[in-house]
């Protein structure tokens, strides 16, 4: 049988990948910094032509380093189902300084793998720190929209100011993303998503819009469906294209309150495991990941750091793979439960991080020289007190709530080792909050120790407001609290002053709703205390 080039054996990534690099180089050495058009290895598949735009999904470029990033792609002239043949494709990446793309700098070949869903995922390298670039793919004669995506300063270099936002719970059924479309208008150096970025539950109500159908996603097949779906608006592609971004994850891109192989509907786990490989490839294949985070069977490494200068230092956790089960579920149902009188929140043999990531996370929190800390994670650290009917006091076990050992560990932790102005980012509870952190939040001696700013939604519906407000006065670290309203939230960080911006569309209904400042606030360096601006 003849044989076609499309169906050579796959060649080993990283060799592809080097070969590639050494001929950019050797090019770069002729011509002085610019590359004429030139050819690379691997072509894969160059006898592909697109009939349709492959593109349908976007770019986007993720985790920023000071020579370089990853920039992302996938082929899928149809979202569903991705409408592409089963072998493997080349694609042409390009690097530009300006946005016309007539000034490349680098360029290269890489392979879209139907075994990845045909997602193209580059880690450039030798780019300049603190730089806008500009990229494309051409796949089958198509041509890609252009991204931007900008380098992180060099390592150490002293930085005057860094601007960033961050969004989490972009339940597509429930909203529009015109905080994406508005947040796409702010000058920013990164974006920063906190989990939930698709959910695999739809509601039985009336929606504003439906996600692709109404089944749970449980195959590979399937998650790639939801994801590709959720790229369909046209808002969230722009947010991408624009800027550079670092992303975590919380429970929906699995399964609602899921921890490490325990699902919420106390699958088999051994079944739960298979059920998350499928997820978590599927979020591999349509964010721009870094190679150390390709998905291992069920395993996805995404905890990381990464560093802006002397400025900041992001340590991205994973707040979900290596938890342990929520606590006092017996005769509940599983996953997360409000509870009373649940003294095994308080059991020091609970984790949120699993003991490698904390320990990872306490080796980089003592080793860093970063001025401001930065704990990007899902959920919101802070505790929460609420009373029932009966007078008892009640927590939400599948946030840090139900973890209490765990947290008050950490934060004496992060006292002890004297980390540089930690501040706690978070998500998943739909809702704003500014808090003061506390090793022991029901001593009022008890020190602040940080600082956290949870964000609201971007278009998740909110938690219960009037109950919310009325548990506030038990309490008193909690500064702020708004869940009325969707949207994002901005940062700007100076040595001298951190200050976040709540910014909430107007109507969550309207996808190009205006959006407004609804409250901001200050830290200062060296002063975990919350100031309101
Ligand atoms: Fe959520
Ligand atoms: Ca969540």
């Amino acid at each position: 049988m003849p044989r076609s080039p499309c169906s050579a054996p796959p060649a080993d990534r990283r060799s592809l990948d080097s070969l590639a690099r050494r001929r950019v180089l050797a090019r770069l050495a002729g011509t002085g910094g610019l590359i004429a058009a030139a050819t690379f290895a691997a072509p894969a598949c160059a006898q592909w032509k697109a009939v349709d735009d492959p593109f349908t999904l976007g770019v986007a470029s993720g985790d920023p380093a000071p020579d370089g990033f990853v920039i992302w792609t996938r082929l899928a002239p149809q979202p569903l189902g991705g409408g592409m043949p089963p072998q493997r494709v080349a694609v042409e990446w390009l690097i530009a300084e300006d946005e016309a793309m007539s000034r490349v700098v680098r360029r290269g070949s890489a392979s879209a793998e139907p075994e990845l869903g045909h997602s193209v995922h580059v880690e450039v390298e030798g780019l300049l720190p603190e730089r806008w670039y500009w990229y494309r793919f051409i796949a089958g004669g198509a041509a890609s929209p252009v991204g931007r995506a900008r380098t992180a300063p060099a390592v150490g270099a002293p930085v005057a100011a860094l601007r960033f936002a961050y969004v989490s719970c972009q339940n597509f059924e429930h909203g529009h993303y015109a905080g994406y479309l508005r947040l796409a208008e702010e000058e920013l150096d990164l974006v920063v998503h906190l989990g939930d970025y698709i959910y695999e539950n739809s509601s039985a109500a009336e929606m504003p819009r439906r996600h692709d159908t109404g089944k749970e996603p449980v195959t590979l097949a399937e998650y790639r469906d939801r994801h590709a779906w959720y790229k369909t608006d046209a808002s969230l592609r722009l947010a991408h294209q624009r800027f550079t971004w670092a992303v975590t994850w919380d429970d929906h891109e699995v399964e609602n309150d899921y921890a490490a192989d325990q699902s919420e509907n106390r699958d088999d786990p051994k079944w739960f495991l298979e059920r998350r490989a499928a997820a978590y490839q599927a979020y591999y294949e349509h964010l721009p990941l870094r190679r150390a985070s390709l998905p291992r069977g069920p395993d996805l490494l995404l905890y990381r750091r990464l560093a802006f200068g002397d400025l900041a230092t992001f340590h991205l956790l994973d707040n979900r793979q290596y938890r342990s089960d929520q606590v006092c579920g017996e005769g509940r149902r599983g996953g997360g439960n409000v509870v009373e009188k649940c003294s095994a929140r308080l059991d020091p043999a609970l984790t949120m991080w699993g003991a490698t990531q904390e320990q990872w996370l306490d080796d980089g929190l003592r080793a860093s020289r970063a001025r401001w800390n930065v704990l990007a994670q899902s959920l919101m650290m802070g505790q929460f007190r609420a009373r029932n009917a009966a007078g008892n006091d009640v927590h939400w076990t599948d946030g840090w709530d139900g973890y209490a050992h765990a947290r008050s560990r950490f934060l004496q932790r992060i006292a002890e080792i004297r980390v540089s102005n930690p501040v706690s980012i978070g998500g998943d509870i739909h809702s704003y909050w500014a808090n003061e952190l506390k090793p022991d939040f029901d001593d009022e001696r008890s020190p602040v120790v940080a600082t956290e700013f949870v964000g609201t939604s971007m278009s998740s519906r909110g938690t219960a407001y009037a109950s919310t407000v009325k548990a506030l006065p038990l309490n008193p670290h909690v500064k702020f609290f708004e869940s009325r309203l969707r949207g994002y939230v901005r940062c700007e960080v100076t040595p001298a002053r951190w200050r976040t911006a709540f910014r909430a569309v107007e109507r969550a209904t309207d996808p190009r709703s205006p959006v407004r400042t609804l409250a901001a606030f200050s830290v200062e360096n060296g002063r975990p205390q919350l100031l309101i601006d």
